[in-house]
């Protein structure tokens, strides 16, 4: 994991991460953000997804891109001991995760 990349998504004011916008398209039709509050670290987003999720410098979950299939995204999302990784559709706006 580069420094850059750790930089560009804590920056991220804030507690909602997001891919960055060159990493932003993936091959489906998810999108995933991570509540970055509700993370406690367990690290299973990045067991299971190391393409999309990353654990920053204080051990919470950050998204490094999109480049996943939507059945591996959504699965790393209902691994989340605390649902912290929200997936949405992108076609319709809905959330599919957390339902
Ligand atoms: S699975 Fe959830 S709690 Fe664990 S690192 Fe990922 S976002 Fe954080």
């Amino acid at each position: 994991m580069s420094d850059s990349t750790i930089q560009q998504s804590t920056v991220q004011s804030s507690d909602i991460s997001v891919a960055p916008e060159d990493k932003a398209k993936g091959p489906g039709k998810y999108r995933v953000k991570v509540n970055r509050p509700k993370c406690i670290g367990a690290g299973s987003c990045v067991a299971i997804a190391p393409k999309v999720f990353g654990l920053d410098d204080k051990q919470l979950a950050f998204v490094i891109s999109e480049d996943e299939l939507d059945d591996i995204k959504l699965l790393a999302a209902q691994s989340c001991p605390t649902a912290a990784i929200i997936v949405e559709d992108i076609e319709t706006g809905t959330q599919v995760w957390p339902q």
